[in-house]
């Protein structure tokens, strides 16, 4: 047998596609030969995005297929996109597949798959070729979707997804039946069409012969004693590829200029949308801290074009303040000028600032950050959370408050300290994360 070739197929949103080109690095520098597949918009993102910044995807082969979907469709729509992917996705990855296998020396021996794209580890299956499944957030998500038929069956659940009555769940004391991740995705019509995608992940995660996880044993202890098919590789590295929007490395300049530990980081992710008379107080709350801040504003921040900052914002802030369009957020968080990061709790961002030590003040917007928001401030304890007021906006004096409170707390950042020590044992030599993947590596090998 040639090389052993592994075929990634991360599910296509930046928090999926940003750790699966880590793991691939990761199984790169252990001998696997690694092809890639991103659908073909995202795609062609990811390739703008390396020759703006002029890097490169190291070797990686990175190769496309549609999703589905029609060029000015809304990808943001989760309930289209997944129609889209299960009707058109299978077929073309079978077929790239064989077209891999006819050219002889491009054979794939093994498939890894998003956990949420279960039709992937179908057409493994069908297809005969070894497979694993890739679940890059919380293991406590995960383990609470492979539950969902049983939760159905013991009446937790509705057929819906609707939880019938308040309470935590066996499977972590994290899960409170209210946290669930398809309770925060649109409205009850997407969350049923969401919820009928996740019970289908639930099944299909079945056929995956080994699960892994970006996270690591010591955040997640009880969930991966009573899951142990869910095993810890993280917290994996996250590399300055990948990225849907270019990286806008100036800002690594500027922090250098600040005083150590000054700066408030702000970043959202890559999905949030906020509505203008809240993006406007989160700019007054910068504003009132009267500290240097790195605000991360995408192009789309509102459903309007540009962002609406507050009249003469910019100007009033320039000698403090800095905004970009995307940043190297894990070169940011790691810059001794970092003092906090407001964060909308995504599982990625959510790791790389355990990784730095960075205590966090959290702003969850969507699906699973709000049970990542409970790990950060009620488990963890290494950060704070933000909570709006009657209205469900957060407001310049809370943005101030908090940020002072966070600030002021020398137990949340001794605790984010010791957090990241943790983050690197278990990736380090002999740690388990470490150990689980040299395993797995076997594995792909074998
Ligand atoms: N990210 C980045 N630059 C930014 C904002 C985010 O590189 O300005 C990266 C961040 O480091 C993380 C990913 O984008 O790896 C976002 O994933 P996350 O799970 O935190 O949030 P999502 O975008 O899925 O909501």
């Amino acid at each position: 047998m040639g090389r052993p070739h592994a075929l990634m197929i991360p599910y296509p949103a930046q928090g999926h596609v940003k750790p699966m080109m880590a793991l691939s690095h990761r199984l790169i520098e252990y001998g696997i030969k690694i092809t890639l597949v991103n659908t073909e918009f995202n795609h062609a993102r990811v390739m703008a995005a390396l020759h703006k910044t002029g890097v490169d995807q190291g070797q990686i082969n990175l190769v496309a297929i549609p999703d589905g979907l029609a060029d000015n469709d809304d990808r943001n729509d989760l309930a289209q996109l997944c129609d889209g992917m299960y009707s058109v996705m299978p077929a073309c990855l079978e077929e790239l597949i064989g077209k891999m296998k006819e050219s002889g020396e491009d054979e794939i021996t093994f498939i890894i798959a998003d956990g949420s794209m279960g039709w992937a580890l179908e057409v493994a299956e069908k297809m005969g070729i070894r497979r694993a499944a890739f679940w890059p957030a919380a293991a406590a998500v995960l383990a609470t979707i492979m539950n969902i038929p049983d939760l159905i069956e013991d009446g937790t659940l509705d057929a819906h997804g609707l939880p019938t009555k308040e309470e935590e769940i066996h499977l972590s004391p994290t899960v409170k039946t209210s946290l669930f991740v398809w309770l925060f995705i649109g409205d009850p019509a997407a969350q049923k069409t969401l919820f009928k995608f996740v019970h289908r992940s639930s099944h299909s995660i079945k056929l995956a012969q080994h699960i892994i996880c970006n996270s690591f044993h010591d955040i997640e202890p009880q969930t991966f004693a009573l899951s142990p098919q869910i095993l810890p590789i993280g917290p994996l590295d996250a590399r300055s590829d990948g990225n849907f929007w270019p990286q806008d490395s100036s800002c690594l300049t500027w922090l250098d200029q600040q005083p150590t530990s000054s700066v408030i980081y702000i970043a959202f992710g890559s999905f949030t949308v906020f509505n203008p008379p809240q993006f406007q107080e989160l700019a007054h709350g910068l504003e009132l801290c009267g500290r240097p801040f790195l605000w991360v504003v995408r192009s789309d921040p509102t459903d309007g074009s540009t962002p609406p900052y507050p009249d003469g914002f910019l100007e009033r802030v320039a000698d403090r303040g800095l905004v970009v369009g995307w940043s190297p957020q894990q070169n940011v968080l790691a810059h001794p000028s970092v003092a906090c990061f407001i964060t909308h709790c995504g599982w990625n961002s959510t790791m790389e600032g355990l990784v730095n030590g960075v205590p966090m003040l959290c702003w969850p917007y969507f699906a699973d950050q709000f049970l990542n928001q409970v790990y950060i401030s009620d488990v963890w304890k290494v950060g704070l959370k933000m909570d709006p007021d009657g209205d469900g906006i957060i407001p310049r004096g809370e943005i101030k408050k908090k940020v002072e409170d966070l600030l002021g707390e020398d137990g949340v950042k001794a605790r984010a300290l010791e957090l990241k020590e943790m983050a690197k044992k278990n990736v380090g030599e002999g740690g388990t994360s470490s150990e689980v993947f040299k395993d797995f590596v076997q594995v792909i090998k074998d």
